[in-house]
């Protein structure tokens, strides 16, 4: 029995993770959710799951929760803030965490989890993708065990050779990321002027949360990848390609010097890259749908990097290991797909914008997981300026 903390327990990551713990009550005990703002979902969580403690983002959200739950049996104690996300991930208590908050909200409680050795099933991308450096030393240093749970790394992680999870020069010659290319593959770029949130949400084959399907029409969320793989596989730059594959069966590829490629293929279904970061090193039955290869024929396309600029640009930042650039993208990225979710700004509005700031904010190299918040924090004030 392992006792995990959900971080993003309201999510669809989260949910999809609570999903299989339903069919397997006794593989896991639940000690703690999280959640930012959702409490009805995270209140039902509470009846079904009892978590030993939740955390939601404030102090009111927190007093609303407590209240509902004292007219019912539940002993969940109701904490808030960040320092109660950190506190439910280090417990001694705790064997896994499963880091599934969106966007770097989600790097100092999973930080937290890597420095205190524990085992981590990581969905939150961001938290790489901005603190790759400080994070991968962190994890080395005190031993914790990273799980990719994102479906191409956890594809990746399951088809480099066994003995190293590392990219082995001596061995593997690329690492091959897919791409499905998003709901807009086949528009052209005049085409996608007046683009609604809901259309860009409207992912073909993955259901999502709204800010990583924002992300998957942009080709943000595959530029984020390829930062993500850099770090996790410590692979250089240039032995990363990305490759379009438009039903997102085959979830990545390594190619041996050999000329083998070993490929991890499944139903776009996050139970799948889930089940096996929970169950590591072991394989569980879970309930997906089976694929069928004479329905589904597979195809795969190159990359336009002329109509997917920001895939070009991620190329350059790792080349030249400018890594604040990361933080910027990052930071860029979620303020604007925010303001697009919100309506404020046009969708062509958000790349243009990033590539803006790109070209105007500069920071040195950051050293501590502070100094990363620092120019996040920087970069948000850049950018809501630029929106005023
Ligand atoms: P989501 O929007 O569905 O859920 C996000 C969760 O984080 C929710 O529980 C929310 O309450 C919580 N949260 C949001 N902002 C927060 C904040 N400021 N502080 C604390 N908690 C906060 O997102 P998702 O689709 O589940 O994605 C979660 C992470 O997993 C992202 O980093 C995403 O890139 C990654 N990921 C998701 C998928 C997927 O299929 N959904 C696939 C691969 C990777
Ligand atoms: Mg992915």
């Amino acid at each position: 029995m392992k006792r995990i903390t959900i971080l993003g327990a309201t999510g669809s990551i989260g949910v999809n993770t609570l999903e299989i713990i339903a069919d397997n009550p006794h593989d896991f005990t639940v000690y703690a959710l999280t959640a930012h703002q959702n409490i009805s979902l995270l209140y039902e969580q509470c009846l079904q799951f009892k978590p030993r403690y939740v955390v939601l983002a404030s102090a009111d959200l927190a007093q609303t929760l407590s209240e509902k739950l004292k007219q019912t049996e539940s002993k969940t104690r109701v904490l808030y803030g960040e320092s109660a996300l950190i506190e439910v991930v280090t417990a001694d208590e705790v064997d896994v965490v499963m880091a599934a908050i969106v966007g770097i909200a989600g790097l100092k409680p999973t930080y937290a989890a890597v420095e205190k050795g524990k085992t981590i099933l990581l969905a939150n991308k961001e938290a790489l993708v901005t603190a790759g450096e400080i994070f991968m030393a962190a994890v080395k240093h005190h031993n914790a065990i990273l799980l990719p749970v994102d479906s191409e790394h956890n594809a990746i992680f399951q088809c480099l050779p066994c003995a190293n999870k590392y990219y082995d020069d001596k061995a593997v010659s690329r690492i091959i990321l897919t791409a499905s290319g998003g709901p807009f593959r086949d528009k052209l770029l005049t085409e996608l002027q007046h683009i609604t949130p809901d259309q860009a949400c409207a992912h073909p084959n993955w259901k999502m949360g709204r800010k990583i399907s924002v992300d998957s029409s942009t080709m943000m969320n595959k530029a984020l990848e390829v930062i993500e793989a850099y770090w996790l596989f410590d692979v250089p730059y240039n032995k990363i390609e990305v490759l379009i594959h438009p039903q997102s069966i085959v979830h990545s590829m390594v190619e041996y010097h050999d000329g083998s490629f070993l490929a991890q293929m499944g139903s776009p279904d996050m139970k799948t890259p889930i089940a096996y970061a929970m169950y590591y090193p072991n394989r569980h039955k879970i309930n997906v749908s089976k694929l069928n290869f004479v329905k589904k024929p597979l195809s795969f396309e190159a990359l336009d990097g002329e109509r997917f600029r920001v895939i070009p640009l991620v190329y350059e930042i790792l080349k030249y290991k400018n890594y604040s650039a990361t933080i910027t993208l990052n930071a860029a990225n979620e303020v604007l797909v925010n303001a697009f979710l919100a309506e404020k700004i046009q969708y062509l509005q958000i790349i243009k914008y990033i590539e803006h700031t790109l070209k105007m904010c500069h920071f040195d190299c950051p050293k501590t997981i502070d100094d990363v918040i620092r120019i996040d924090q920087d970069v948000r004030t850049f950018v809501r300026d630029l929106l005023k």
